[in-house]
């Protein structure tokens, strides 16, 4: 079997996914994407495919290893977010070479389920708690808020007490019986940070995700022992290389993205690298069909995993939905926050090829948020 053809597809709401076809007919999809970023992605991609063309795409890791370090120049979002969507083409063509689920190739399922949590947002205690109380009825056992929009680098009492009030109003509405997650996405200053940490002990967050932002490693072992908020990074992570600082500062969580940090075989060996050090996989994913695809097969293989993240009727994802892309989109859905192992071959989902052609005719050019204080200089979003 070999390579013919490298497509890639910029579909809306933020996405680009990729099609790697062989002349055996067979087909794998990946998701190689940086949110705001999808075109420097792209073009990345068709580079790395001069690597795949006539090639065996049965020698996954081969071509990983060449893709990601071929170049000489190695790292970063935008070459390991090319290389992530290329992998996870390749263990979709070798699941249905060989007629079997991602996760039978890892190893087998090591679970019979997978926990997901929802994402809740508003501005007002009152909001938070409708929402969360929303999400309980739809049967999750966990969700995920940011608690807070732009802040003053330092913080006054009533921007600190304004976070706690949020994430008691969801607590209120959970119960101690169900969890509650807080993004601080890297928008909280260090020494905000580690006051909230300790105010927001007592409501027994799941964990607190990016205290600060990612080149703060050296920060973050101090805000490990500020409270005993288990603390849960990676989104901006990019390799097992990257995650090493960020283990042995004691983050409990690791979070890296299918999309972003080298793809299904770059995830597993990063799984693997924090359980030595005691940590959890909770794989970010507020991506499209594929990327979600490809986090279930980890999930389902990794013995460490602990909880996933998905975007399924999220507010950004404006105008198309993650389950407009597939012609199934039942494995998707979700009982008691759970969803179950996906059967099909390769990463057990069927792209609806027709809609993806479409969708890219439109294309998208979705940037992240910029955000300034009140001086006008710029704020982290
Ligand atoms: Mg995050």
């Amino acid at each position: 079997m070999k390579i013919t053809r490298v497509e890639t597809f910029l579909v809306p709401p933020r996405w680009l996914f990729c099609r790697v076809e062989t002349d055996e007919g067979l087909l794998g999809w990946g998701e190689p994407v940086i949110e705001g970023r999808a075109q420097s992605v792209r073009a990345a991609v068709h580079e790395l495919a001069e690597v795949l063309i006539g090639a065996d795409p049965l020698r996954i890791e081969d071509h990983w290893q060449v893709m990601t370090k071929g170049g000489f120049y190695r790292g970063g979002p935008v070459l390991a977010s090319a290389v992530a969507g290329l992998d996870q083409a390749l263990w979709d063509i070798a699941g249905k070479a060989r007629g079997v689920p991602v996760h039978e190739l890892l190893g087998g399922p090591v679970r019979e389920y997978v926990r997901a949590y929802a994402w809740i947002g508003g501005d007002e205690p009152e909001q938070l708690r409708e929402e969360a109380q929303r999400q309980v009825e739809a049967g999750f056992s966990a969700v995920k808020m940011n608690a807070s929009g732009r802040m003053s680098p330092i913080a006054g009492p009533g921007e600190l007490d304004a976070v706690v009030a949020r994430v008691a109003a969801a607590r209120e509405a959970l119960g101690p019986g169900r969890d509650v997650a807080v993004d601080f996405h890297g928008r909280v200053s260090y020494p905000n940070a580690r006051r909230l940490l300790t105010l927001l002990e007592p409501l027994a967050p799941m964990f607190v995700e990016e205290p600060v932002v990612p080149e703060s490693m050296a920060q973050v072992r101090s805000l490990v022992e500020a409270s005993n908020i288990p603390i849960a990074l990676g989104e901006r992570l990019y390799s097992r290389w990257d995650f090493l600082p960020a283990m042995q500062a004691g983050v409990a969580v690791a979070q890296p993205d299918l999309s972003h940090a080298g793809g299904i075989s770059e995830v597993r060996r990063i799984a693997a690298q924090a359980e030595v050090f005691g940590a959890l996989l909770a794989p970010h994913c507020p991506l499209g069909p594929i990327s979600l695809a490809a986090s279930l097969q980890v999930a389902f293989a990794t013995p460490n995993f602990l909880i996933q993240e998905q975007s399924i009727g999220i507010h950004y994802n404006d105008g198309n939905e993650l389950l407009d892309y597939l012609v199934d989109p039942a494995v998707f859905s979700f009982t008691d926050g759970r969803l179950a192992r996906p059967v099909g071959a390769g990463l057990g989902i069927v792209v609806d090829e027709a809609r993806v052609r479409e969708a890219d005719r439109r294309g998208h050019n979705w940037r992240s948020p910029i955000w300034r204080y009140p001086d006008d200089s710029f704020a982290e979003w």
